[in-house]
């Protein structure tokens, strides 16, 4: 049987007014069950003076209120379940990492979970896998949304599911040399620690099955993508999402690798200015916005994401008639501001590929004499660790200078042994803010 290239045709290729007008109708409905189920949602739209009768298509969707994650925070642990289905209407719940501090608890109907799952079946499709396929789940399983959803996923296409869960990397080396294992997903950080782990143990990527993976749940650069494609032998394709509008499969990405098509006939994506709130115009970049069109559950609309990235409205090669959205660069509250300047942990990491080192590093941001100090541990690679210190000194210099290129700012660069920066398994945690403990 010829491969499928698309889950769902019909909704991947629709027409772009199609979409458009499948959206509005969507909004309409959404807005007036949130509005009669959601007790916050109907405050805001009370003091924001909008009814659900003035929502008449996606264009008026301007005039809705933002949701943030403080709502979600206050209103923990249900107040945003849709009251007409409650938790006896419920089949699961799922729970944000905590990346940032603050767990937020979503729900999900049996419907919810359906459409999630059919998500991450393109994503899986996408990736050129079906069926015949042997699907090595290694994002963590449990509360956290990246094993649960690309599980079901899996199911849904048909592929031999294995679901690892993180962790436990010669396990994980040995399934995938038993199972033949050709589709990996998992963070990007623990596939570059898997890639690392096959060197190490001196098997040749090319002597597995491996053909693809589908990594996201965390900033990646394409750098990265670049090195793990080649210690892996793949194809690497992003996948992005948050637990608060579903979970993985908010968007992913295709053969074109380039952007991540969101999966508009569920979601609505909006950038706007994270200062003004007002949408940018297409093609700039902003805060990402999102709105459940069709989940009952847990109606977010406008959820502002804190992900600043740019949309992408011109037709892929693929054929999919998706937007897509570029790589996140990171979140706003990623961002640290250092003597004044913003910088991503990613624009940092670019350097270091680009200058040959393995994506393993630490950021450390403190403060000294009323001024922030930045300081960067990468490590050494195995061949450079027996170099004399004047050599290890210049390499330390070289690289110092390629990030202050990049930041306009001067980091003190320290070159450490090889394997010491902890390695994750699941989302890497890659800045220290010393800054912070203090107030
Ligand atoms: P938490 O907020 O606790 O990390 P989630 O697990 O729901 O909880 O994480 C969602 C966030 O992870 C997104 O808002 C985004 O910042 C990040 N993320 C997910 N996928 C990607 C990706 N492919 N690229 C960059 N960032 C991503
Ligand atoms: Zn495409």
């Amino acid at each position: 049987m010829e491969l499928k290239k698309y889950w769902q045709p019909e909704a991947e290729t629709m027409p772009r007014e199609e979409i458009r007008k499948m959206q509005s109708e969507k909004l309409v409905k959404q807005v007036r069950h949130a509005y009669d189920h959601v007790p916050p949602y109907r405050k805001k739209m009370d003091e924001a003076g909008v009814k659900p009768e003035d929502i008449h298509g996606i264009e008026d969707i301007r005039k809705l209120p933002f949701i943030t994650k403080y709502d979600l925070r206050d209103n923990y642990p249900d107040g945003m379940l849709a009251t007409d289905v409650g938790k006896a209407g419920c089949v699961r719940i799922q729970s944000t990492s905590g990346t940032t501090g603050r767990r937020v608890i979503a729900y999900y109907t049996q419907h919810d979970v359906d459409l999630w799952e059919d998500c991450t079946a393109r994503a899986i499709t996408a990736a050129g896998c079906d069926r015949n396929d042997v699907c090595q789940i290694a994002y963590g399983y449990g509360l956290f949304t990246g094993g649960a959803g690309l599980n079901g996923g899996s199911h849904k296409v048909g592929c031999l599911t294995v679901p690892m869960s993180s962790g436990n990397t010669d396990r994980q080396i040995q399934f995938m040399q038993d199972l033949g294992t050709t589709l990996l997903c998992c963070t990007p950080s623990y596939a570059a620690y898997l890639g690392e782990s096959l060197k190490e143990r001196g098997i040749d990527p090319a002597s597995l099955s491996l053909k693809a993976g589908i990594f996201g749940a965390e900033p990646w650069t394409e750098e990265m993508r670049r090195d793990i494609e080649k210690s892996l032998g793949i194809k690497a394709y992003d996948i992005f999402g948050l637990t608060e509008i579903s979970g993985p499969g908010v968007a992913f990405e295709c053969e074109a690798q380039h952007g991540m098509h969101v999966n508009e006939d569920h979601f609505y994506a909006e950038i706007v200015d994270p200062d003004t709130l007002e949408p940018v115009p297409v093609g700039e970049k902003g805060e990402l916005v999102f709105t459940c069109l069709d989940k009952e559950a847990f109606p977010l609309i406008r959820y502002r994401t804190r992900d600043i990235c740019v949309l992408d409205p011109t037709p892929c090669i693929c054929g999919r008639t998706f937007i897509r959205m570029a790589k996140p660069m990171g979140r706003s509250d990623d961002m640290l501001i250092i003597r004044g300047v913003n910088v991503f942990p990613s624009q940092i990491e670019t350097v270091l590929l680009n200058e040959g080192y393995a994506p393993n590093y630490r950021i450390e941001v403190d403060r000294a004499n009323n001024s922030d100090t930045l300081d960067i541990y990468v490590e050494l690679g195995e061949e450079q660790f027996g170099d004399t210190v004047k050599s290890v000194t210049n390499a330390e210099k070289k690289l110092a200078g390629a990030i202050k290129t990049m930041l306009g700012i001067s980091p003190v660069v320290h070159l450490v042994a090889p394997k010491s920066i902890q390695r994750s398994e699941g989302k890497a945690v890659r800045v220290v803010d010393k800054r912070k403990l203090i107030d």
